[in-house]
């Protein structure tokens, strides 16, 4: 049995019941297998693997709240502390009800090579909870955010651990929790990023992600002689990142066709308008079927199956393993092109193998929106030097990041005769420099 295969296999024994753990474990050691080859008799020694599937730390806490009927309600913390070799670390919280320690421990996974690739000096973490912020009042959602930062707050700081915002924690979030942390630590320091532009945070932050996205796409097509103009898009979500890709897909001459959320969706062969889809995801907080109500040329379809609506580029932003093998056939079978991934593992191991031997062009999200995680670090280096950038200058930096992923993960592939298997390249690329660090500070 080879090294990466013992591993992956002490990986499920040790941790069992956690297969998004698992399946982001194996999609990392199966595409790094080339490079352990060639150095595994000094991973082995140093057990290199072994250090890097296990979690320096994770913290789980009880979060208890009250909500506006006057009940209690408890619901589970956690924060992920995976890798600082290369920095403090730094990946979002998600709120969700489906969040467990499975989810948290591959979102950690995936950000240590995420937050290696952006050249920043980042190391990975992940935390959140299983609290379900939708229908509950500005209040209840306060309350909350009070309560998990309460016990959080021991754990984090500006030079410790930085977390941000993912599924469920946006700007409204991030500043009671913000509120909380300087009301208990006493420090006004860089503790969180996605925060409000009054407080300390980025102009493009808010943006970045999707953003990025789309630089990433771009970067793809210019190198294989092709350009996004008048081609046509679906893009999954209507969250954070599906609003801005399509913000900024729709600026470099994209048709936008199709967007959802776990309801159902909308096909609005005119292309998407997005500021309906603003008024009612980031002002109204209501449900994707609605734009259908008041956009004449579109129609809305109950449940999953945005990807039987003809594309040529598909991009995922909504969550993980929403793309399976089904309908991967039926994307690639309808003439789809490129798969830039905006959400973290939207798409499943049989689906992304699929894909990618169908002559589909696949960015993997690690690389694709590494663009959130660039700002954010940005956002941190300007409040550690208490100043703030234009958004050009903030715009022109995530650009030139997303080139420089780009470069590497398309060197990394070539260097390993894997040209244009770009899950290889990110994973190499990101793996190589946290390795380094690691084998330079010792056994720890
Ligand atoms: P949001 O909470 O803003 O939006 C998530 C969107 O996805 C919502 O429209 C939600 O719909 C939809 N969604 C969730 N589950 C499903 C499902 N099963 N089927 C269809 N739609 C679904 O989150 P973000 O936009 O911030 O995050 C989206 C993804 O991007 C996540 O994977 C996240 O980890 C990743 N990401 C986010 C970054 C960021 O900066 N925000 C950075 C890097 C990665 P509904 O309202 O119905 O739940």
């Amino acid at each position: 049995m080879s090294y990466t295969e013992e591993v992956y296999e002490r990986v499920v024994a040790q941790n069992p019941g956690e297969p998004e753990f698992h399946q982001a474990v194996k999609e990392v050691l199966d595409s790094l297998k080339v490079v352990i080859e060639r150095n595994e008799e000094e991973y082995r020694r140093l057990s290199i693997l072994e250090r890097l599937v296990e979690p320096e730390r994770i913290i789980s806490f009880r979060v208890p709240w009250v909500d506006d009927k006057g009940n209690v309600q408890v619901n589970k913390g956690y924060r992920v502390q995976f890798n600082s070799a290369i920095g403090p670390y730094k990946g979002g919280l998600r709120f969700h009800p489906s969040v467990n320690q499975s989810i948290l421990k591959f979102l950690g996974f995936e950000q240590i090579f995420k937050n290696s690739l952006t050249g920043l000096p980042i190391g990975g973490g992940k935390g959140g909870s299983n609290f379900d912020p939708k229908g509950k009042s500005d209040r209840e959602v306060m309350a909350f955010c009070q309560s998990f930062m309460t016990e959080l707050c021991k754990y984090i700081g500006a030079d410790t651990d930085v977390p941000a915002g993912d599924i469920g924690v946006g700007g409204r979030e991030i500043g009671y929790l913000f509120g909380q942390y300087k009301r208990i630590r006493g420090l006004h320091e860089g503790v969180l990023t996605g925060k409000g532009l009054s407080y300390g945070g980025s102009l493009i932050r808010t943006q970045a992600t999707g953003y990025g996205v789309v630089y990433m796409l771009n970067e793809i097509m210019q190198a294989h002689g092709d350009s996004m103009d008048g081609k046509t898009f679906v893009v999954t979500g209507s969250g954070n990142v599906a609003i801005y890709a399509v913000e900024k897909a729709q600026q470099m001459g994209a048709k936008v066709v199709a967007m959802n959320d776990s309801n159902g969706y909308i096909y609005d062969p005119e292309g998407i308008k997005l500021d309906i889809v603003k008024d009612i995801k980031e002002v109204k907080r209501g449900r994707i079927k609605e734009y259908a109500e008041r956009v004449e040329s579109a129609t809305y379809t109950e449940g999953r199956g945005i990807w039987t609506i003809k594309c040529d580029v598909y991009l995922p932003c909504a969550t993980q393993n929403e793309l399976d093998l089904e309908g991967a056939k039926i994307l690639v079978a309808n003439g789809c092109k490129y798969i830039v991934e905006g959400a973290n593992m939207p798409t499943t191991l049989d689906a992304t193998n699929y894909v990618m031997e169908n002559g589909v062009l696949f960015m993997p999200g690690k690389a694709a929106n590494a663009g959130g995680v660039a700002t954010s670090a940005l956002e941190m280096s300007q409040n550690s030097m208490r100043l703030s950038w234009s958004a050009e200058e903030v715009d022109a930096k995530l650009k030139t990041i997303m080139k420089d992923i780009f470069q590497k993960v398309d060197d990394a592939a070539k260097r390993y005769d894997l040209e244009e298997n770009y899950v290889v390249g990110a994973n190499i690329a990101g793996f190589e420099k946290v390795v380094d660090a690691m084998k330079a500070q010792g056994i720890c």
